[in-house]
């Protein structure tokens, strides 16, 4: 028995699914997973030796590539002085700064341990400064695991096929109400009928928990409008996308500005973080400036603020993200042009350092679009690329991340690989 199955075996006895978190577990593609002892630049390295090259990136914040030298040598200084204190710290001050500085929108803000606690105390937020009860989120959009979000999510809730979770009062989930992606006369007929009601509207303003699906021109800006019309407060949740797809994430890219925004992934360069900000009126409301409580017995922790600003701050690099869109472009013609090579239907969907990879003959711009794709065809594909070494998301719906270590020979090595894997397919 290999390394990787003996683990997975032993997993399964004490952990449910042998994983912590569902989508690592295969289920959707089959199979099992393997288990990861190293990481450097785009490769992943197995307990059996095997290497891969890594197109999930910790599902996102690996935007510099593993183990990049000038965060491991921010956390190895940073932790030699201490792992945590529970009192504030410089470095957690160094963050607000950086981040209030990077983002227009963020005028003050919280840090937090995971993506999951910033939306959760960004919903909160939006309540307590609004005194209304309903929140608005997208069919296929993913905000972590909180009660109020799982109600037609995406992620590994679309992947496994589970609507809405047990667990979840009826009393909660009737607090959320839904609205399908791309679809403003929806949203208008919405707040019609709720505007009173609705406390905040979030969303992925580029969703990567369906796949990658981009919002149509004028999109954002029609719900930035309604929100205002409304007095409902707009949350992107940007815990994907900050930092990813433009300097100061999907915001500055389309010129938006809401009014909380949530963050996570790269602002932790790899370690646990999520942090949520935005308009100094409403963040003030925050205990103990405000009556909204959230508190955390390591938020801010100082290991943790290290490896992101040390992240943070090599993004801030000549062309960088014009550099990781080139590499993404060319990873997505590449594979087009390969998989048209074997007479497959194929579109891709990228935005700066990510991807989305469809088995369909249309352009895909809609959560119905990404659920009607060839997922059947992409879990095949998806093992036949891991087989030769390359590792894709192991759902259909999932964005990809490509990373600046991912270079042109890698590239070119993926796409060798995809050719093969396509013809095995066809
Ligand atoms: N929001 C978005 C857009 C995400 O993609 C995720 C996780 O993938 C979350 C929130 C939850 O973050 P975490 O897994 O850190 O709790």
């Amino acid at each position: 028995m290999s390394s990787n199955q003996n683990l997975f075996e032993r997993a399964q006895q004490c952990m449910p699914g042998g994983v912590n978190s569902p989508v690592r577990a295969f289920k959707s593609v089959g199979g099992s997973p393997f288990f990861v002892s190293r990481a450097e630049g785009p490769y992943l390295f197995d307990v059996d030796g095997n290497r891969y090259i890594d197109y999930v990136g910790s599902w996102g914040p690996m935007i510099l590539g593993h183990n990049h030298p000038d965060v491991l040598d921010a956390v190895i200084a940073t932790a030699r002085q201490g792992l945590s204190f529970g009192t504030p710290n410089p470095l957690e001050v160094e963050m607000a700064e950086f981040l209030t500085q990077l983002v227009p929108s963020l005028e003050m803000v919280r840090m937090v341990n995971s993506g999951t606690e910033a939306t959760m105390a960004a919903i909160r937020l939006a309540r307590g400064f609004t005194g209304r009860n309903k929140i608005v989120k997208f069919e296929g959009c993913y905000h972590g695991h909180a009660d109020s979000f799982l109600v037609k999510a995406g992620s590994g809730v679309l992947t496994l096929g589970l609507p809405n979770s047990p667990g979840v009062p009826a009393a909660v989930a009737d607090l959320t109400l839904t609205l399908p992606f791309n679809d403003l006369e929806a949203a208008k007929a919405l707040f019609a009928a709720h505007g009173p009601d609705i406390a905040g509207l979030i969303l992925e303003p580029i969703i990567g928990n369906a796949n990658l699906i981009l919002p149509r021109a004028g999109y954002l800006q029609g719900l930035r409008e309604l929100c205002s019309e409304h007095g409902a407060l707009l949350i992107f949740d940007e815990v994907m996308t900050g930092f990813r797809v433009a300097p100061a994430g999907a915001q500055s890219l389309f010129g938006i500005r809401p009014d909380l925004s949530t963050f996570g992934k790269i602002i932790g360069g790899g370690m646990p973080v999520g942090a949520y900000g935005g308009r100094a009126d409403i963040m003030r409301q925050i205990a103990p400036s405000g009556p909204v409580y959230q508190a955390g017995t390591l938020s801010g922790n100082p290991v943790a603020m290290a490896a992101g600003l040390a992240m943070l701050k090599a993004l801030q690099a000549p062309e960088f993200y014009g550099r990781l869109t080139e590499a993404t472009n060319k990873l997505c013609q590449g594979l087009t042009r390969a998989a048209h090579e074997s007479g497959l239907p194929f579109t891709t969907n990228q935005v700066c350092g990510m991807f989305g990879l469809f088995f369909a003959n249309e352009p895909v711009e809609t959560y119905e679009q990404a659920k009607a794709a060839d997922t059947a065809r992409f879990n095949r594909f998806f093992h036949a690329m891991l087989k030769r070494g390359v590792y894709l998301a192991p759902s259909a719906f999932e964005a990809g991340f490509v990373s600046i270590a991912h270079d042109q020979a890698v590239i070119d090595q993926t796409i060798a690989a995809a050719r093969a894997s396509f013809a095995e397919i066809a």
